[in-house]
């Protein structure tokens, strides 16, 4: 793409447009450098120069002199765009004898990165910034977890206090909420790449996606805070499907999602009202993988079902308490209730001995269905099995022919290494009425498709994900989202990704 269609593109975006100068390939750079103000001059949007060096994270090995003289050269223009200046370079500039007047400071952004963590100083790099003359302070550094991002958000109300313009960026997945609530709590803007691929950073997530998918310019202080807590997140399909509720129902919320490892401090440092040192307006969670049983641990309450079933997906945050509910169990039921109507006594195998084979298990006893489970390892599987008093068998070379419905409750078949596997082929099935894959990325499996060869009805785990999280949506809101808007935000989404 040439620099003259990224910039449109942008300018269709973005409300700045800031223009990477180490990024270029040597030939383009020298070009675009001769004539640089003509260009700047021909959008329509304020751009920010940046000539970032490789030890700051930029593409370009540049030593400090030649970057003292490009900056000097650029400065002495008299351009109307902002220059994003490392702190050196700023350094520099205040100790020269050729003293930059006040009015080139105003459009200087004074930057500092680090791409190994938080600084121990950082308040100290904050500092320094802020005793130049720079208008707008900058600190981007790498979130590794997602606690990393409480001290941005510090600093960020340090700068409010004490009426300074910052941007401050958690890199990486861990620091996505810096990215998506920064602005509303006071950073200068937020970045967002172009496209997927042409991020410029680690974890940035493009200009379309801050502005359709997470709306940030809608949010503010009391925007209900909703999330998916994961490992991995980033890739969830749950955002599109919350956000889009959220605007459909008119609610001033947004979904956004949460790279977890440590659950335990993220608990204590970012959610529980009564430990957390963030002050937000956080609403609502959902669990996934692989911490669906680990968060039990460290909530005031559980629903009965949830207990029974080993494992929450959603919680509910209060004033002061944290509530755990399971959405899951409800929402594998409801579709299947559509396509068979009353499963009391009908036959059916779960595949599977994880959290979903347990929620499986649980409502399909709820509705007195007649449940065997199939696994690969008899002792895991002997365990849930004697939990629910059901049988468990073998899941190799098994036959599902005696069964009216056959339920998928494991990995295989996902997007990723598995998407060509099947936990069944089509003669294993033969004779099945219906065939459940709880599977939803992709929206067809190979065993739907194996499924269908056999002559079995065959039903998407994405009627499943869409039904458990209007059952969130529910808990959070109180208000009932439209099933339609959230299955097309969910299949729109999966669809861009295959
Ligand atoms: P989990 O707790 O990790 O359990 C996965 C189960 O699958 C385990 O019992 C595991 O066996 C079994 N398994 C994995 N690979 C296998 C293989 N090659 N052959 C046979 N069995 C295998 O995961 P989960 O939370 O239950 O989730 C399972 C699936 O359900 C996931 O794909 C998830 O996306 C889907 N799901 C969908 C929805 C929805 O809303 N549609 C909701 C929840 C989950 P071992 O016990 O031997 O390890």
């Amino acid at each position: 793409m040439s620099l003259q269609t990224a910039a449109r593109k942008a300018s269709e975006i973005g409300d700045l447009i800031e223009f990477r100068l180490d990024c270029l390939e040597p030939a383009e750079f020298e070009k675009v450098s001769s004539s640089l103000a003509q260009f700047l001059d021909s959008l329509s949007l304020k751009a920010i120069l940046t000539f970032r060096p490789t030890e700051q994270g930029g593409h370009r090995a540049a030593d400090y002199q030649s970057r003292y003289s490009f900056w000097q050269d650029r400065l002495s223009q008299g351009m109307t765009e902002l220059f994003d200046v490392e702190l050196d370079i700023a350094a520099g500039l205040v100790s020269s004898n050729t003293t930059l007047p006040a009015a080139r400071w105003s459009h200087i952004i004074c930057s500092h990165h680090d791409f190994s963590g938080v600084p121990a100083n950082l308040e100290q790099i904050y500092e320094q910034l802020a005793n130049t003359p720079a208008r707008i302070l900058k600190i981007a550094v790498q979130a590794n977890d997602v606690t990393d991002c409480l001290p941005i958000f510090r600093l960020l109300e340090r700068a409010r206090s004490e009426r300074r313009e910052l941007i401050a960026i958690g890199m990486g997945a861990a620091g996505i909420a810096t990215r998506i609530l920064g602005p509303s709590r006071g950073s200068f803007l937020t970045y967002g790449a172009l496209e997927k691929e042409r991020g410029t950073a680690p974890g940035q997530i493009t200009a379309g996606e801050l502005k359709s998918l997470y709306q940030i310019q809608k949010i503010d202080r009391q925007t209900l805070i909703c999330g998916l807590v994961g490992m991995p997140a980033m890739h969830s399909v749950s955002p599109h499907m919350h956000n889009a509720a959220f605007d459909e129902e008119n609610v001033n919320g947004v979904y956004l999602p949460f790279e977890v490892r440590d659950v335990a401090s993220f608990f204590k440092r970012m959610v529980h009202p009564r430990s957390r040192e963030i002050d937000w307006n956080l609403r609502g969670l959902s669990i996934t993988a692989p911490h669906k049983s680990t968060a039990m641990e460290y909530l005031d309450w559980v629903e009965p079902a949830a207990s029974e079933i080993g494992a929450v997906n959603t919680i509910v945050v209060g004033a002061d308490t944290l509530l755990g509910y399971n959405t899951d169990a409800e929402g594998m039921i409801e579709p299947l209730n559509k396509m068979v109507g009353d499963l009391s006594g009908l036959r059916v195998a779960v595949i599977g001995a994880g959290g979903a084979a347990s929620a499986a298990v649980w409502g399909l006893q709820q509705k007195n269905a007649d449940v065997a489970l199939f696994v690969r390892d008899q002792a895991k599987g002997s365990r849930l099995a004697e939990r629910f008093q059901v049988s468990c068998l073998p899941l190799s070379h098994a036959l599902l022919s005696n069964y009216a419905v056959v339920i998928n409750a494991t990995p295989l078949g996902s997007r990723g290494a598995a998407i060509s596997e099947t936990p069944a082929m089509a003669e294993q099935l033969r004779g099945a009425r219906l065939v459940y894959d709880l599977v939803y990325n992709p929206i067809d499996t190979r065993f739907l498709r194996e499924a269908r060869k056999a002559g079995c009805e065959t039903l998407g785990g994405l009627e499943m994900l869409v039904a458990q999280a209007r059952r969130q949506f529910k808990l959070w809101t109180g208000k009932t989202a439209n099933p339609a808007v959230m299955h097309a935000a969910a299949s729109n989404a999966l669809q861009g990704q295959s």
